[in-house]
Parts: structure tokens; C-alpha cells; sequence
């Protein structure tokens, strides 16, 4: 299983895409990943840039978050967005937590780089440019995470520390998990130095004439198996392949915006885009 692609907007001109299975249809949990049309910023940030730490008009970034959250049902005063520092840190959220960050850098959640909640209509929200979202939720729909993985998380084994807190926190075993990876950088286009590569395993490392090339979505799902998930759904879409689609910051020489990811519990079906969608199917070649 991957992802399904969903358009909205009278023209299409919104786009994300979604884990195909979120489990029962009651399970009530609801997952995102942005991409980049649809929004009002500019170059190097068009169109639909949601991080405010990259230079973009933080108006412009409000609005695309106003957009978002519109047009998901998850108003961003309800986001409780990660301040990500590329570490391995996880950290549990709740209702006191609804907005932080969503309207500004200085209130988000501080030096972490994953989050997980119980608590309903509360989305965890991080954002990325090549880096993995890791989504997790257990099969019952109780319980939320959202992981952000570059080289040194992935590394650490940000994937293995999100599964220890649902299980010290919930008591939810890894079989019991589910996981998806969203759209990243492909081995296609990320070079690394050994230095790096020497943290990883050989089956995640390529080496050619060009280079060496790591693999960062196997890496995890390697490091998730290994530790007892079963259920893992990839998107496999590089974001560097598909700048049309999304930002990445190595494809785009670290000046463009950010997609975001979003993953909570919800106990009412919500009557949004993945119900009415005004466009499905394959995602574009
Ligand atoms: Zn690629």
C-alpha cells in the first residue's frame, strides 16, 4: 500500500496526498502531506510554502496555513507544530498545546522532532523539504505520532523512540502500530558524504562513480521491521525527482519553502476533502 493523491479547489489547484489505509473506517484518525500548489507565495517559496522559518512573507505563510486548515477541517489553532532541530527527541502533546507554533516560530513545541497525542482534533504538524514524516498510529485510532527523519534522526533512531513512547505511554506494542512514510528524498538524488554513510547500513548505502547514496526511507523501514512493525505504507516519490510537486531543499539548493504533514485523532468523521475529494487517483507523472 502507498498513498492516494486528493484534489481540491474549483480548478484542482489544491493537491495532497494521504496514507490509502487509515485502518477501520471508524478508527477515526486522519493523516496529510501537503504539496506545493494551490498557495500565495512567491519564488522561491511558490505556492503553498508552510514553514515560517525558511524567509517567506509570514503573511503569506499564515494564509497558505489558513488554507490548509480549512480545507482539511484542521484549523491551525488547533496545531501543535514541532520545532524541529534534527534530533531524536519525542515528546507527548495535549489540549494545552492547541496552536502552539501555528501562528508563529517562538510557540512551537521546542527541540523536537517528534510528537504524539492522545487528545482529539488536536493535529500534530511538522514540516519538510526531503526529510521522511513518519506517521504513526495505532490500530485502534487511540493514539497519534508524527516523526521528522533527515540523516542524523534516522540515524538515531527517531522511528524506535516514537514506538517506545506509545508503548510506555499506552501500553501499544509495535505489532499493534502502523506506519507511513511519506514523500522524501530518493536514493536517486542524495549524495552523502561516507562519513554518513558509515552510520548506516550497507543495504541502504549505493556507491557508484558518481558517489555514494544513501536510501533514508529504507533505512527506517528497515529500523521499524527490525523493531516489530508489520503495517508500513511508502508513498515512493522523490521530492527532488518532482519539484513540479514538491518542495526540496537539496533539489532546489536549500532556497524553497516547506510541505507540511499532519496526522490526529479524530472522533468525528469529518466531512472534508478525503470524502468529497474533487480529484483522485494516480498521482501525476
Ligand atoms: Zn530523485
Amino acid at each position: 500500500m502507498g498513498f492516494a493523491w486528493v484534489r481540491h479547489g474549483s480548478r484542482g489547484e489544491l493537491a495532497f496526498l494521504r496514507p490509502e489505509s487509515l485502518g477501520r473506517e471508524d478508527a477515526c484518525v486522519r493523516a496529510f502531506f501537503t504539496t506545493r500548489w494551490g498557495g500565495v507565495s512567491v519564488p522561491p517559496f511558490a505556492s503553498l510554502n508552510l514553514g515560517l522559518h525558511v524567509g517567506d512573507d509570514p503573511r503569506a505563510v499564515r494564509e497558505n496555513r489558513r488554507v490548509v486548515g480549512e480545507i482539511l477541517a484542521f484549523p491551525p489553532e488547533n496545531w501543535a507544530v514541532a520545532r524541529q532541530i534534527h534530533g531524536t527527541t519525542v515528546v507527548r502533546v495535549g489540549p494545552e498545546d492547541a496552536g502552539a507554533g501555528a501562528l508563529s516560530l517562538s510557540t512551537a513545541v521546542p527541540g523536537v522532532d517528534g510528537l504524539l497525542t492522545t487528545a482529539p482534533d488536536l493535529p500534530l504538524v511538522g514540516f519538510f523539504a526531503d526529510c521522511v514524516p513518519l506517521f504513526f498510529w495505532d490500530d485502534a485510532g487511540r493514539m497519534v505520532g508524527l516523526a521528522h527523519a533527515g540523516w542524523r534522526g534516522t540515524a538515531g533512531g527517531i522511528g524506535r523512540r516514537m514506538l517506545q513512547l506509545f508503548r510506555e505511554e499506552l501500553g501499544v506494542l509495535p505489532e499493534r502500530i502502523r506506519v507511513a512514510l511519506g514523500p522524501a528524498i530518493g536514493p536517486c538524488c542524495y549524495r552523502v558524504g561516507e562519513e554518513v554513510a558509515a552510520l548506516f547500513p550497507r543495504e541502504v548505502v549505493t556507491r557508484d562513480a558518481a558517489g555514494v547514496s544513501l536510501n533514508l526511507v529504507r533505512a527506517n523501514r528497515l529500523d521499524l521491521e527490525a523493531a516489530g512493525v508489520t503495517e508500513i505504507q511508502v508513498a515512493g516519490i522523490c521530492t527532488a525527482c518532482r519539484t513540479d510537486l514538491f518542495f526540496s531543499h537539496r533539489g532546489e539548493k536549500g532556497h524553497t519553502g516547506r510541505m507540511a504533514a499532519l496526522i490526529a485523532v479524530t472522533p468525528m468523521v469529518k466531512e472534508s476533502v478525503e470524502r468529497h475529494p474533487q480529484g483522485r487517483g494516480e498521482i501525476p507523472r
